[in-house]
Order: C-alpha cells, then structure tokens, then sequence
C-alpha cells in the first residue's frame, strides 16, 4: 500500500468547491494505484456523493452520473467497510439522502435503521431525510412509523419535523394526531413560525375539525388534567363541536389577550421533568470533598423549604470592575426580601468571609432568618441552580446560566424554557437593586379555560 499525501488535499478542495465528479477522478486513481484511503477520505468523497444531488451550488454532473450515483455510493461504502472502517452516522447520511433523491423512500427508512449494525444511534439529521420524504409524498402512515422509530430512539422532532406531520394528519384527517402533534408542537417549540401558524389555521377551518370532538365531558377531570400539565393544556383530546374561529389578537404585556379577554398562565414545567433535572444537577461530578458539602445542602434543603428566591452570592455581589463587593448582594436580597420573595443566598466561603467583615451586623441577623448557605469555593453556583431547581423557586443572576450537555436527556428546550420562567435579573440603580422578574405568562400554545 502506497501512501498519497496529495490526495486529502486535493478531495478537501474538492469539498470546498461541491465537487464530485473531480473527486471520482482522484478516486478512482487512487484505487487504480492502490493508495490506502483513511476514514476522512471515504467520507468527503461519501458526503459529495448526496451534495452533487441536493446541492444547487454543487458542481453541475451528467445524466448518467446522475443515475449511477447510488451504484458509486454503495462502492465507497463497501470500500470503507472492507478497510476496516468503522462507519459514522455522517457516512451513512448520504446514503440516506441518495435514495430519498431517488425516490426510494423505504430504502431511505431501512438505512436509518440498520444504523444500528454498526452501534449507531441515528440522530435527527438522518432520521428526517425518510420522514420528510414521506410527508412530502403523502405516505402518511409511513411517515407515522418513521416517527415512532424516533420516538423509540429518543430523537426528538423539531418544528418543521412536527408541522410536517402535522399538515399531512390534517389533509388525511386524522383529528387524534392533529391533536397529539399540536402537544409536541406545544412542548417543543415556545412560539410557532408564521409558516405554522398557517397550516394551523388551515386545519382548523376544515370542515372535519369542526365535527370532531366529544360532546360531553367531566369538568373536574379536565381541571384536574391541566394542573397536572402545569396549567395552559388539559391533553384530553378535542373537546366539543363546532366550527372554529380563527382571529390574531395583541398580548398585553400582563398575558391578556385583546381578541377572546383570556389571559395566558405562566405554564409550568413538568413536575417529573423538573425532578429529572434536579436529578442532572445533583449527578454532575465535582471533587470528593464537594460532592460531600453538597450532600450535606441536598439534607439540609430537604429541612429547610420556605424559600421563593434562591440568590447566586458570587454573581449578585459581582462587580463590574471586578472583584466582589458585598454591598451589592445586600441591595439585591433586601430587595427580594421586601416584595415578599422570601431569599437564601449562597455563598462562596471566601464571599462569606468579606461579608462578614463588611457587613457583620447583617450577616448575624442572616443567620438568624437563614437567609444565606454557604458552599465550598466555586461551587456556589452549582448549588444554587439545584436549590432553584428543587425547591421550584426562582433563582437571581444575572448570569447566563449555560446548560450542561447532561441536561440535554430531557430535550434542547427544556434548560431554556426553565430559565425563561424562573431567572430574576437585577440591575443596581441609585443604590437599590431593580429586580427584573420573568414574564408572568408563557408564550406557549394555551387553551382557554373557559371551555364552551
Ligand atoms: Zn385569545
């Protein structure tokens, strides 16, 4: 086996300028003078191959490359298999998209699939080449079954993915998956595009959404239901008759809506979410001697539980030139503790420590109320996002309180949209904190609750 220096080069330009047919060439050469190809070799020349077909700005190719291109696809493929490569999902990919272009959409599916001979989980950019094939080509159920393999693998769907499934459950008149996909629609995405927002209000102008829904139902049960969704959302189905009204109205800024006099709820997290999380944040791993510290804080929450505000120390007592000033941290939960938002601050020791020599008199009247938990030196944040979170109570930063990839198990939004409802930011104007509280209601889809 020869080795070619030359060649990762000149496929890299060829990747750079979308072009297969150059790439075949210095391939098959390769191949002719029997070079060693590595695994980034197979995988420019693999993703070209799907690039050449979808790509407008690709390198325009002939018709009968055009036909054989699945052919030279499976060929690479095979090649990298018979080196001893293992595949990733990137290099299955375009295989995927070539037999979507070429209309064969269960070949597509079947690829996904057999992801897993090779110890791949598929991942939301493979699977939604065969799920988006077919929505596009009206096979409904087929489309269904994509996503309940997704479903199965713990992919999650986005919006466009959604709506697909959507409008194509509208146009067959499936009323229960309208309704099951306007519940992911409503998990996963806050506020809907304009694009969604049309093919809702084609649905609901169907004559078939009118006549769908049950006629009578248990009032209590429905209330019950929608406390259980952390408000906004019953879940039980469609519920009545008739035709819909479709109409756009303002928000005020208190969530009132100017068209229906409704006004939109705060919608909390799922309680088994937010235990999950809770769960996340007590896993991440630190040091021996913090991971004891903080067992002692998770028992000492677990007794101490009436708080409505839980403050990050270090980050409310931060100053902008740097450095901590405890004057600051003492604006800020004064502030909370007169608007009734009982606070615990937690404190880095060393920030404990400056408190206590500034301020003494406060720290000892902290102590008494148990206003304030320390933690091993930076560490603080750690704990305070655990208390907020456990404790289902807001948390006062104006950090930007960055996701761990853990968090991740329970979807991309779900971090974001429990920062949106339970982040406070300050700022420190004229020697008083201003507490900038979360929106009082969710942007999220919300059923009235007045149901008639
Ligand atoms: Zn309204």
């Amino acid at each position: 086996m020869k080795k070619n220096w030359n060649l990762l080069e000149n496929l890299t330009r060829c990747e750079l300028d979308k072009d297969f047919p150059t790439a075949l060439s210095f391939y098959k050469d390769a191949v002719s003078k029997n070079i060693h190809l590595n695994h980034r070799h197979f995988n420019i020349l693999l993703s070209l191959c799907a690039t050449c077909l979808c790509d407008p700005k690709a390198k325009p190719i002939d018709n009968s490359l055009r036909s054989d291109i699945h052919r030279i696809g499976y060929k690479i493929f095979n090649h990298m298999l018979a080196s001893n490569i293992k595949p990733t999902e990137a290099d299955m990919t375009p295989l995927v998209v070539i037999a979507a272009t070429r209309k064969k959409g269960d070949i597509a599916f079947r690829l996904v699939k057999d992801m897993r001979f090779y110890n791949l989980c598929p991942t939301l950019s493979s699977c939604r080449i065969p799920l988006s094939f077919f929505c596009e080509n009206l096979e409904v159920d087929k489309a269904y079954s994509v996503e309940e393999y997704m479903v199965s693998m713990g992919v999650k769907l986005e919006e466009k993915e959604i709506v697909a499934l959507l409008e194509i459950s509208a146009l067959y008149e499936r009323a229960e998956k309208v309704y099951s996909y306007l519940q992911k629609l409503r998990e996963s995405v806050s506020c809907v595009s304009e694009t969604t927002a049309q093919i809702l209000k084609n649905w609901f102008s169907l004559k078939s959404a009118s006549k769908m829904g049950k006629l009578d139902w248990d009032v209590g049960l429905v209330k019950e239901a929608v406390l259980k969704n952390g408000g906004g959302w019953h879940g039980l189905g469609w519920l009545g008759k008739g035709k819909w009204k479709f109409s756009r109205s303002r928000v005020g800024s208190d969530g009132s809506c100017s068209g229906c006099k409704e006004i939109l709820v705060d919608v909390d997290i799922d309680l088994a979410e937010t235990e999950k999380l809770a769960e996340l944040i007590a896993s991440l791993s630190f040091d021996k001697e913090i991971t004891a510290t903080f067992r002692n804080f998770q028992e000492w929450l677990h007794n101490h539980n009436l708080y409505d505000s839980v403050v990050d120390g270090k980050n409310a007592g931060h100053s902008e030139y740097g450095g901590f000033r405890p004057s600051k941290l003492i604006l800020v939960v004064k502030e909370l503790y007169n608007k009734n938002k009982s606070p615990l601050a937690i404190l880095d020791d060393q920030h404990l420590r400056e408190v206590s020599k500034a301020f003494p008199a406060f720290l000892n009247q902290w102590r008494d109320q148990q206003l304030f938990h320390s933690a091993p030196n930076g560490a603080s944040d750690w704990f305070c996002l655990y208390a907020a979170v456990k404790r289902k109570c807001l948390i006062v930063t104006n950090d930007s309180i960055n996701s761990n990839p853990k968090f991740l198990i329970l979807g991309n939004n779900f971090f974001l949209k429990w920062k949106e409802q339970y982040q406070v930011r300050f700022s420190i104007v004229d020697a008083a904190a201003k507490l900038k509280m979360p929106p009082p209601f969710s942007s999220v889809i919300q059923m009235a609750s007045k149901l008639n």
